[in-house]
């Protein structure tokens, strides 16, 4: 049987992916009104591969013997500036969620609750790359900067993206 803060910790972890999940698709719709549908389908791919951290999180908790409970989300903004500063927003919150991870890591240490942390494991190893195709993107955009022609050149690349 898990243990409950464990427990708890991923259960609102659950909800934060979910959370990723509903931001990035908010941020997608957002680059769809904009009529850039490379950063849009890039987005996209994001906020389906947030869908399936949660469920991560929701087979590893039933797994354990743990009980899942769902809690709401959050609504996400719907406007968000310059693409600049959309996918700074995105690495910064990509970088929240690692600390995220680390504090549900730390605590499952100190309830030396091994399976949890091999399971983490995997998302520790996930965040690297988060963080680092955001941060890609973001230094992209700084080349950019206002030049439309070289936005329609980067929206073009963006929209190549593979579901990993
Ligand atoms: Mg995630």
């Amino acid at each position: 049987m898990i243990d409950s803060d464990v427990e708890d910790a991923i259960n609102t972890q659950i909800r934060n992916e979910y959370y990723s999940s509903y931001l990035y698709l908010s941020m997608s719709a957002y680059c769809e009104s904009k009529n850039f549908s490379g950063f849009a389908s890039w987005l996209r791919k994001q906020s389906e591969e947030e869908l399936g951290h949660a469920l991560k999180f929701f087979d590893y908790l039933i797994d354990r013997g743990g009980r899942v409970v769902l809690d709401s989300i959050e609504q996400p903004s719907s406007e968000f500036g310059a693409f600049l500063e959309m996918f700074e927003e995105v690495l910064e919150h990509e970088r929240e969620v690692t600390g995220m991870i680390n504090n549900i890591y730390d605590l499952a240490a100190s309830k030396n609750d091994q399976a949890t942390l091999v399971m983490l494991h995997w998302f520790i190893e996930e965040q690297v790359e988060e963080e680092k195709s955001a941060e890609e993107v973001v230094e992209q955009l700084k080349l950019a900067e206002d030049n439309p022609a070289a936005l329609l050149i980067l929206d073009r690349e963006l929209s190549a993206r593979t579901s990993e």
